[in-house]
């Protein structure tokens, strides 16, 4: 193993979907190649535009000799639409890093729940409680455990299925885009698809101002058409794509301003029920525009140590992580691309992991008449209620306030032990 390591940085062994250019520099979802029609879709129409308005002040000087502002403005909005647009499409858009290990005891422990759901099917070795209450503004919402990234998902995060990662504040994958909408690019994206309306609208209405000056050379306006064909084609591509760009930007401004995202519009309908996550319009779009954005939670450049663990997709590679150090890659949640390095079955997956590791903190017990193991839970697992809750949604200041008995100190002694061999791992669901 030593004779053929060699460095390599976690770009390189992503697990994700993800495609990266300029050796890690910018990350792309799988369906980047949209990204070319889309800057087509733009970069055609207003380059016409422009050639167009160029060519009629130098031929038609006595019309059009003071539209230069004209174009520098058109000029100015296509670029900057375009901006927009990379700068959406071409960074993290707040991928949350991968677990190398399932939570830890502790998080177990603080994560009880009255009623639980036990991750078990896919992971028979594992019992986590499938859901995690978490309270926001006196709202109880419950994140989800997440079996591909071996976590409990931020609040307001979920697991992108063309990506396949969890993105921290998902919005939705925009195939336009060819990336995940997410909490670091939201405002990219929204000045992408404004700026759109405006480029469109700015098109539209100075391609009718030259049919209309034309309609005093040549008589009538049907005549002014039929001698431009290409304001005609822009006044009819603009005149399409502006309710699309437009509704967009409508539906959200209304998000923005009622601090929703698309998949909680969707899937929530919070306009039908109380938003635990709104703060009034004017401090929502403050939210949305005004705050600095979180810094990127990986390092796609960095250096990942040894790569036979097959892991990747944290910031912070588990160097010690050999607590389960597995031959395989797992990746146990079906139906997901991703697992593209491995097609094992998750049986077989099981079979072929290297338990040697797990002795310190597997605890055996008998479930259902069948030998079974536990390293997360201690017998009296379920007697603690612990929920969290979250003040003014600021979820970096995640406050844990107890309430029913705490379990016995076991799992703690082990959990401790674990830590011992296992270095800063992703952040939790909870601190997020
Ligand atoms: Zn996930
Ligand atoms: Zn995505």
């Amino acid at each position: 193993m030593s004779d053929t390591y060699k460095p390599r940085r976690l770009y390189q062994v992503w697990r994700g979907s993800n495609k990266f250019f300029c050796g890690g520099r910018l990350i792309f979802g799988p369906d980047v190649a949209s990204l070319f029609l889309s800057i087509f879709l733009i970069a055609g129409p207003s380059l016409a535009f422009c050639i167009k308005v160029y060519w009629r002040i130098h031929h038609d000087a006595l019309h059009f000799s003071n539209w230069y502002p004209i174009l520098a403005l058109g000029v100015g909005l296509a670029l900057l639409d375009l901006m927009f647009l990379l700068l959406t499409s071409g960074g993290d858009p707040g991928i949350v890093p991968r677990n190398l290990t399932p939570p830890e005891t502790d998080e177990m422990l603080d994560s009880n729940t009255p009623s639980m759901e036990w991750v078990s099917g896919r992971t028979p070795h594992l019992r986590l409680p499938r859901t995690k209450d978490v309270v926001v503004n006196g709202h109880i919402v419950k994140v989800k455990y997440c079996d591909t990234c071996l976590l409990y998902r931020p609040l307001r995060a979920s697991h992108c299925s063309i990506c396949n990662n969890c993105v921290q504040k998902f919005d939705h994958h925009c195939p336009w885009v060819g990336q995940c909408i997410g909490i670091r690019n939201y405002r990219f994206f929204f000045m992408f698809i404004s700026t759109s309306t405006i480029l469109c609208m700015y098109v539209l209405v100075m391609s009718c101002v030259i049919i209309s000056i034309d309609a005093d050379k040549y008589g009538t306006a049907w005549r002014a058409l039929e001698h431009d064909f290409i304001s005609d084609f822009l006044i009819v591509y603009c005149f399409i794509s502006v309710w699309f760009v437009g509704g967009l930007t409508c539906f959200h401004s209304y998000l923005i301003c009622t601090n929703q995202t698309t998949y909680e519009n969707f899937r929530y309908r919070y306009d039908k029920k109380d938003n635990p996550f709104s703060k009034g319009v004017l401090a929502n779009i403050e939210e949305a525009f005004f705050t600095r954005l979180p810094p990127s939670q990986n390092h796609f450049r960095s250096f990942v140590p040894d790569m036979d663990t097959g892991f990747a997709g944290s910031a912070t590679p588990n160097i010690g992580g050999d607590l389960a150090a597995p031959k395989e890659k797992i990746d146990i949640e079906m139906g997901v691309k991703g697992g593209e390095e491995s097609s094992y079955s998750l049986p077989e997956i099981l079979r072929n992991l290297d338990y040697d590791g797990l002795e310190d903190g597997i605890k055996f017990g008998d479930v259902d008449g069948k030998t079974a193991f536990d390293f997360l839970f201690s017998d009296d697992e379920g007697k603690g209620s612990v929920r969290q809750s979250v003040a003014e949604s600021d979820t970096k200041s995640v406050r844990q306030s107890t309430a029913g008995s705490e379990s016995d100190a076991a799992p703690r002694n082990m959990n401790a032990s674990r830590r011992a061999s296992s270095s800063p791992r992703a952040p939790s669901s909870a601190d997020q």
